[in-house]
């Protein structure tokens, strides 16, 4: 018998990998990872179960299906084939971590004041809760010995999306199934974010790649202006961070001083349709791909409150169209920018968030191979 010569799809994006980065960053990501990934057996999907907040039902009295990150898991699990332990699982950003872009005065009020974990996720009952309580259930769960300075979920979602930076430096592509808290920076946390974990994975990577990491292009399609990464990028001065900002401009947070910090800004309305949405869209990525030609990374924060009956987000892009938004720049990312993608899941308060990311997520992996030889998948060629 000859040997099967059946030829086995190679994602794309495995081309688009920096092997020269990863062979030197492996041992740089043990704060976050327990092992580097072998990219045979396990996908750059990073989920802890731990991204979920309980809150014996307070967190209900917000929009936000605190829980979606486990549904989005399930889904994937069920819908591709996806075994349990090809998922990568991060650990929690500590505090020498986070102080690399917030202040030490903030974090001692993030992680001590009740009124400031009540701010930043604006449940306003949480105000009369202990500290520690909050501690533990909305900033590090599951702790049985909880000490004050250990504040939880949101601690997860950073230590994910900072691996799922460096992931993308060995497969092309990696995903937080989580994180995307574009609102926090340096001195400050609002709507339902805490920290900067967009910016801090950014830091770290280029700290990291020696120099080879340098130019990234942040495309925040969230519908809230992403004020955060922007302020950040304002404080730091921060020349070879490239925004690309689609939003609506007619809510939360019009952070007018963030605005100078976004190279390319779409000022959207409520109610836009997914046609004109995907238009402008179309017409911003090829301005990036014009101006700032190829980047070393491409970060993308896809919120999906642009859904039609987002509560929060108010306006009107059909599953299709958010589905092919997805798609459209994860292929800016292959065919333009030629980088590395990293892509974290950000806002999204309808309640079929969690089943269009799913199947949003589905689509890509169809549409890009992504779950070909050397992703995740033992090569069957004999
Ligand atoms: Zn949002």
């Amino acid at each position: 018998m000859h040997p099967s010569t059946a030829t086995i799809k190679q994602c794309a994006f495995l081309h688009l990998r920096k092997p020269s980065v990863t062979s030197t960053i492996c041992n740089e990501y043990k704060d976050v990872l327990d092992s580097w990934p072998d990219s045979k057996h396990q996908l750059p999907l990073v989920y802890s179960p731990k991204y979920n907040i309980t809150f014996f039902g307070i967190e209900k009295l917000h929009p936000f299906d605190s829980a979606k990150f486990g549904k989005i898991v399930q889904a994937l699990q069920t819908q591709c084939s996806i075994k349990s332990s090809q998922f990568v699982t991060p650990k929690e950003a500590d505090l020498q971590m986070l102080s690399d872009v917030h202040t030490e005065t903030y974090l001692n009020k993030i992680l001590h004041s009740s009124w400031t974990v009540a701010q930043v996720t604006e449940l306003a009952p949480l105000v009369s809760l202990p500290n520690w309580l909050l501690q533990w259930r909305v900033i590090s769960p599951m702790r049985h010995h909880v000490l004050p300075h250990q504040i939880s979920p949101m601690r997860y979602h950073v230590g994910g999306t900072m691996a799922a930076a460096g992931l993308a430096m060995e497969y092309g592509w990696a995903i937080n199934l989580g994180g995307g808290m574009h609102h926090a920076y340096s001195s400050a946390g609002m709507g339902w974010c805490p920290f900067d974990d967009i910016y801090l994975a950014v830091r770290k990577l280029r700290k990291v790649s020696g120099g080879e990491v340098k130019r990234v292009l942040y495309i925040d399609l969230d519908a809230h202006q992403g004020n955060g990464v922007e302020r950040d990028k304002l404080s730091h001065k921060d020349e070879d961070l490239i925004i690309l900002d689609v939003f609506n401009a007619g809510i939360f947070p019009k952070d007018y001083e963030a605005n100078p910090a976004i190279n390319i800004a779409v000022e959207l309305r409520s109610g836009v349709s997914g046609n004109s949405y995907l238009q402008h869209l179309e017409e911003a990525l090829t301005k990036a791909g014009q101006d700032f030609g190829q980047p070393d990374l491409v970060f993308y924060n896809a919120g999906t409150d642009v859904l039609t009956g987002d509560p929060l987000g108010r306006m009107d892009v059909d599953v299709q169209s958010v589905m092919k938004r997805d798609e459209m720049v994860w292929r800016h990312a292959l065919e333009v920018a030629r980088a590395p993608i990293v892509m974290v899941l950000s806002g999204g308060y309808s309640k079929n968030s969690a089943a269009v990311v799913t199947d949003s997520i589905r689509n890509l992996m169809e549409k890009f191979d992504l779950l070909s030889k050397g992703c995740g998948q033992q090569s069957h060629v004999t």
